[in-house]
C-alpha cells in the first residue's frame, strides 16, 4: 500500500501507521479503530488504501442491511456545541 508520493507535497517520506477511523453516511456510523493508513513525515497527510477503505464500506452495509454482526458495539458520549 506504499504510495511514491504526498500528492499533498511531493514527498516520498510515508510511514504506516494505524488510526480510529468513523466512516460514516447518512446518519450512520461504524468505528474502525485499527485502520492502517500511510501518513506523509513530510506534511502529515493521512493516505487512506483504496482497498482497506472498500473492507470498510462492505462491511458497513453488510452491517446495516442485517448480513453481518459487528465485532462489538460501542457507546459514544455526544457533546453539542451551541
Ligand atoms: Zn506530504
Amino acid at each position: 500500500m506504499r504510495q511514491v508520493r504526498c500528492n499533498v507535497c511531493g514527498s516520498d517520506r510515508y510511514e504506516e501507521r494505524r488510526i480510529e477511523y468513523l466512516y460514516g453516511l447518512k446518519g450512520r456510523y461504524l468505528f474502525v479503530p485499527n485502520t492502517p493508513v500511510e501518513v506523509c513525515l513530510n506534511c502529515g497527510t493521512v493516505c487512506y488504501d483504496a482497498a482497506v477503505l472498500k473492507h470498510i464500506e462492505q462491511r458497513f452495509f453488510a452491517i446495516y442491511e442485517e448480513q453481518q454482526e459487528p465485532d462489538r458495539y460501542v457507546r459514544m458520549p455526544e457533546v453539542v456545541l451551541a
